[in-house]
């Protein structure tokens, strides 16, 4: 009997202090996230997909198109393009894609940028039902990335534009180069010329041997 009334009370305590345990959890801030409809704040450490830094001078991405992050990528993930348009000091690149389906996310395209012009994206939801949805043109996600802020878009320039632009510097180094050439024959014509005698350019005699009595 004495048994019995044990058990009434101690499932009576365990009852108790499971509904001790709700009644807490009740109160506390909700920690469940109602995905898709609610989007989780990564912690700044998190590593994403490496996408551009968007300059906070320029509002725009700071790639000169020195292909150095697409030659270190050891799964080789990176195709980019660039040109250098007229009056610009430097490249600028005209095409970026990211094949993220293999990327380890080693971080060394972003280290061995020299314009630290890349950094990881806080984006997690990758899934996709193809292939070509891990593939990201970076040039394409900066704007939307602009948009979204309130910036204006960095324009990404058209076939006819780049064709332009490379002819204009195919054109501009051909001057260049016809100008050093044109230098070089001036300082060749100024240049003093030296002495001519009768004897220049032949070898000199060996004197005469002397005859032993
Ligand atoms: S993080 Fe590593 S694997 Fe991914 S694109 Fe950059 S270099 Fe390639
Ligand atoms: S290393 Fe940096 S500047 Fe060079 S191509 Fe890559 S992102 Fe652009």
């Amino acid at each position: 009997m004495i048994t019995y009334f044990k058990e009434i009370l101690v499932g009576f305590w365990s009852l108790l202090a499971g509904m001790a345990v709700t009644i807490r959890y009740f109160v506390k801030p909700i920690v469940t996230v109602q995905y898709p409809r609610e989007k989780l704040q990564m912690s700044p450490r998190y590593r994403g997909y490496p996408q551009f830094i968007i300059d906070p001078e320029t509002h725009t991405h700071k790639c000169i198109a020195c292909e150095m992050c697409s030659r270190i990528c050891p799964s080789q993930l990176i195709a980019l393009e660039g040109v250098k348009f007229p009056g610009a000091k430097q490249k600028i690149a005209t095409k970026y894609v990211h094949e993220h389906y293999y990327c380890s996310l080693c971080g060394l395209c972003i280290e061995v940028c020299p314009t630290t012009a890349l950094e990881y994206s806080q984006e997690y939801r990758l899934a996709g039902f193809r292939r070509e949805d891990a593939v990201f043109d970076h040039l394409i996600l900066l704007q939307k990335r602009q948009k979204a802020v309130g910036l204006p878009a960095t324009p990404i320039p058209t076939e006819a534009e780049i064709a332009a632009a490379v002819a204009a510097e195919a054109a501009a180094k051909e001057a260049r180069e016809k100008e050093a050439r044109e230098k070089e024959a001036a300082a060749k014509a100024k240049a003093p010329k030296p002495a001519e005698g009768p004897e220049q350019g032949k070898p000199k005699e060996a004197p005469p041997e002397e005859v032993k009595e």
